[in-house]
């Protein structure tokens, strides 16, 4: 292979520049060129391609978000908008694709392959960790470790006067981050999209917790599972006597600095997917088992689904006592 693309789509991730680097350098270390396309699915249908060197992915290890811009384009859903992509990409002399993105970017990069036998491979980058057949996202780390110090500073007022809280976290069909937050900072209830709770479950667990003499209490919920502000109005009227208050993090879960971790992944992906690419194993996901870099087909990561993290879930409850 001579010359491979790279692109950015859906939902950007901290992580997305390193991983970009990553298959940067990977491809030119093996000799292969880059053309870096801009705005995700969108570049190739525009042509908005650009060539990448070495010095083109300096000093981005560090740095949230994707230079190469990220958009949403559902006209990548038609046939005749895939088709002039792919004669962007033969007439631009790219043999091969990375693609670098979440769930939905995983079904456009299946779709493309699929309907023109291109080699393409994708780089699982989400702050929702929802991918099947791979234990972590690129972002997801950093993520949780964002909303982690979020919820321990809001954790500090709570306990002081009494209160409380219900935080709202991303995940809008997912509750991974919601799940792995609340565990982490030791939150009374979490509320998921998979395994929704009734008011009255919440305000029968919230009574026990008042029985058993707590005084202050963080609930977790996924934006997919309700709204911060709805819940905490509802628990205001059921318990008159507490302060509830709310807060919903947002977009600061999307930025930041990317941990250690996210990095260390993002080169692992990236190094892994140029590798592939060169093999012309496609299309493929890389991922990561336990501590293993492992490929999965992206026909099994679009049509089936991650499991609920329910230890995880069994553990905040387990430790709500
Ligand atoms: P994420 O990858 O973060 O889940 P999206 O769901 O927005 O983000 O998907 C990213 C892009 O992938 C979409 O804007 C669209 O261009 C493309 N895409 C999503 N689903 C499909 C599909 N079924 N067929 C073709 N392209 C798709």
């Amino acid at each position: 292979m001579k010359r491979i693309g790279v692109l950015t789509t859906g939902g950007d991730a901290p992580g997305m520049n390193a991983a970009i680097r990553a298959v940067v350098r990977t491809a030119i270390s093996h000799g292969i060129e880059v053309t870096g396309v801009e705005k995700g699915y969108s570049g190739l249908y525009d042509k908005s391609f650009l060539k990448l060197n070495s010095r083109s992915v300096s000093g981005i290890i560090n740095k949230a978000g994707t230079f190469l811009k990220t958009k949403r384009f559902p006209e990548f859903k038609k046939i005749e908008v895939r088709r002039q992509c792919h004669q962007n990409l033969l007439d631009a002399g790219v043999e091969g694709l990375v693609v670098i993105g979440g769930d939905g970017s995983a079904r456009g990069a299946y779709q493309f392959s699929s309907d023109f036998d291109f080699p393409v491979v994708l780089i699982p980058a989400s702050i929702d960790n929802d991918l099947y057949g791979t234990d972590f996202t690129v972002g997801f780390d950093t993520a949780v470790n964002t909303a982690v110090s979020a919820v321990d500073n809001i954790r500090d007022t709570a306990t002081s006067h009494d209160r409380t809280f219900v935080i709202e976290v991303m995940g809008r069909e997912k509750g991974n981050l919601a799940v792995e937050v609340a565990v982490a900072c030791g939150a009374e209830i979490v509320i998921i999209p998979e395994v929704k709770l009734e008011n009255r479950e919440i305000v029968s667990l919230l009574k026990e917790q008042d029985k058993k003499g707590k005084t202050s209490s963080i609930i977790i919920l996924a934006e997919g599972a309700g709204r911060a502000n709805e819940l905490a109005a509802f628990l205001q009227t059921e318990f008159p006597n507490r302060q509830i208050r709310y807060s919903v993090l947002g977009y600061i879960q999307r930025g930041g600095s990317p941990t250690y971790l996210t990095r260390v992944l993002a080169a692992q992906f990236g190094t892994a997917a140029v590798e592939l690419l060169q093999k012309r194993k496609y299309p493929f996901m890389t991922g990561i088992k336990g501590n293993e870099i492992v490929y999965i087909p992206l026909k099994d990561v679009v049509s089936r689904s991650k499991d609920i993290p329910a230890k995880h879930l069994e553990i905040v409850k387990n430790m709500a006592i």
